[in-house]
């Protein structure tokens, strides 16, 4: 009887603290447009066409579970919408940041982790006042709104906020960023610059600027250009000087939804790859501290609807056709706008051998007659008639003849879409560490913020 009592009140003691222990550190990662089709593409890329047998890092994590995504006013949510959703677990309009529908304003887990005195960074590749990022620290009722939410930026306390760049400066043509710096928040340019400074409070952008959109797509491979990685690993340092005891990072895959709405399926899996890169980071650092450290994974939505296999390749995918591919389709359309502006001539047989180099076609891509002959046309086309039918998405405006080029990849590697904008489809989470248990099962967005606030016990 007595040991069966002994037994109990350890039991008790076990299950106590349990529930005390509490993550220290909070890794919140957000794949932008990152769906199951991303996932799947990259995860098989991965196996297929690279012959990595352990697979992606975010799927290697205990807990594999899903997220529904609708907005309080659309199946099909914004990433104003999902990211007012993920940081303050408030449903709201499209286009909305930091309201609930009513337009009350409301606040994120970011800035609850700060008022308990964790260090926060937010950090993205795409721009630092973005939808994604301005959910954790901006409340205005229309996105679009740059210069308020950077103005709410620099009021934020936030130690770390980081992207492409800042759109409410104008180019630098109104008060926005003295403003910031006011705040008592250094502006720093590329990764050394951040880790030299002894500011607390650093406001990250590129010292090679590519793009106010994005800090350059990895399949590019600019040189000079900021990596998610980096400024993961470089935040990570930052936080750790100035706030040891604890700190809160949001990090934001942010391009894998710009390749998406563009339709470009080797591009959309690098930034995955990229996007798993700085999640392997935080797991490093998770390895180090395994009692201390909660990691989150998730996605606001899904872009573009894509597969893995489409109509042309029926029950199968093709992922070792999409490994030579050095450029993504903007940066491609790009050149070949260069090449039409400049008036350069160039023959079929040149545009042949670029279209080896950068995308391995007549080599490792198998390029039937009938490809040939449509490529030949759309050459014609573009380059010689001068007629270019465009197509505008979101973030890009591609030509014709890149968009017969990207078409033809797709297809022959089989990665399916089904638009050029977002699904309602749900998205992926993968969790590990202190509290992960929490998102086993069906979530829905407004709930994994109100999970990771539990998991820190800082829910009132
Ligand atoms: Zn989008």
């Amino acid at each position: 009887m007595k040991l069966k009592h002994l037994f109990a009140i350890l039991l008790c003691c076990l299950a106590i603290s349990a529930t005390a222990a509490t993550p220290k550190y909070v890794f919140y990662f957000i794949g932008d447009g990152m769906g199951p089709g991303q996932t799947m593409t990259t995860a098989n890329y991965y196996r297929m066409a690279l012959g990595d047998t352990a697979g992606l890092p975010m799927m290697s994590l205990p807990v594999n579970s899903y997220v529904t995504t609708h907005s309080y006013s659309s199946p099909v949510t914004d990433s104003a919408a999902a990211g007012t959703a993920l940081s303050t677990g408030h449903k709201t309009r499209n286009g909305m940041i930091g309201m609930s529908a009513d337009t009350t304003v409301v606040y994120s887990v970011a800035k609850k982790f700060h008022d308990a005195g964790y260090g926060v960074g937010i950090i993205t590749t795409t721009a630092a006042d973005d939808a994604t990022p301005s959910s954790f620290y901006a409340h205005v009722p229309n996105r679009n709104m740059f210069y308020e939410i950077g103005r709410q930026a620099g009021e934020s306390g936030y130690e770390v906020i980081g992207g492409a760049s800042l759109r409410g400066t104008n180019g630098g043509n109104n008060d926005l960023m003295s403003y910031i710096e006011s705040c008592g928040v250094e502006v720093v340019k590329g990764i050394e610059a951040m880790r030299k400074s002894d500011s607390r409070r650093v406001l990250l952008l590129p010292d090679v600027y590519v793009d106010n959109n994005d800090i350059g797509y990895a399949v590019d491979s600019i040189a000079g250009a900021l990596t998610l990685e980096q400024m993961t690993s470089a935040t990570i340092d930052h936080l750790m000087k100035h706030t040891p005891e604890g700190f809160f990072i949001m990090a934001e895959g942010g391009s894998i939804d710009h390749a998406c709405h563009s339709n470009d399926g080797g591009t959309a899996i690098r930034e995955t790859i990229a996007f798993n890169e700085a999640i392997s980071r935080a797991i490093d650092f998770y390895k180090e501290r395994p009692d201390e450290t909660l990691i989150v994974i998730t996605a606001d939505h899904e872009t573009g609807g894509m597969t893995v296999g489409n109509g042309h390749t029926g029950y199968n995918y093709y992922p070792q056709y999409l490994v030579p591919q050095k450029a993504s389709k903007s940066s491609f359309s790009r050149y070949c706008d260069k090449l039409t502006h400049d008036k350069t001539p160039i023959t079929w047989e040149e545009m042949k051998q670029v279209l080896t180099e950068k995308f391995g076609f007549y080599t490792v891509v198998p390029i039937s007659d009938g490809d040939d002959k449509r490529l030949q046309h759309a050459f014609r086309k573009a380059f010689i008639e001068g007629s270019d039918e465009r197509t505008q998405s979101l973030y890009s405006n591609i030509g014709s003849f890149s968009n017969e080029v990207f078409d033809m990849l797709n297809r022959i590697a089989g990665v399916g879409w089904i638009s050029g904008s977002h699904s309602g489809n749900y998205v992926p989470l993968f969790a590990i560490g202190v509290g992960s248990e929490l998102f086993m099962g069906q979530n829905d967005n407004t709930r994994v913020p109100v999970k990771i606030l539990k998991a820190a016990q800082l829910d009132d």
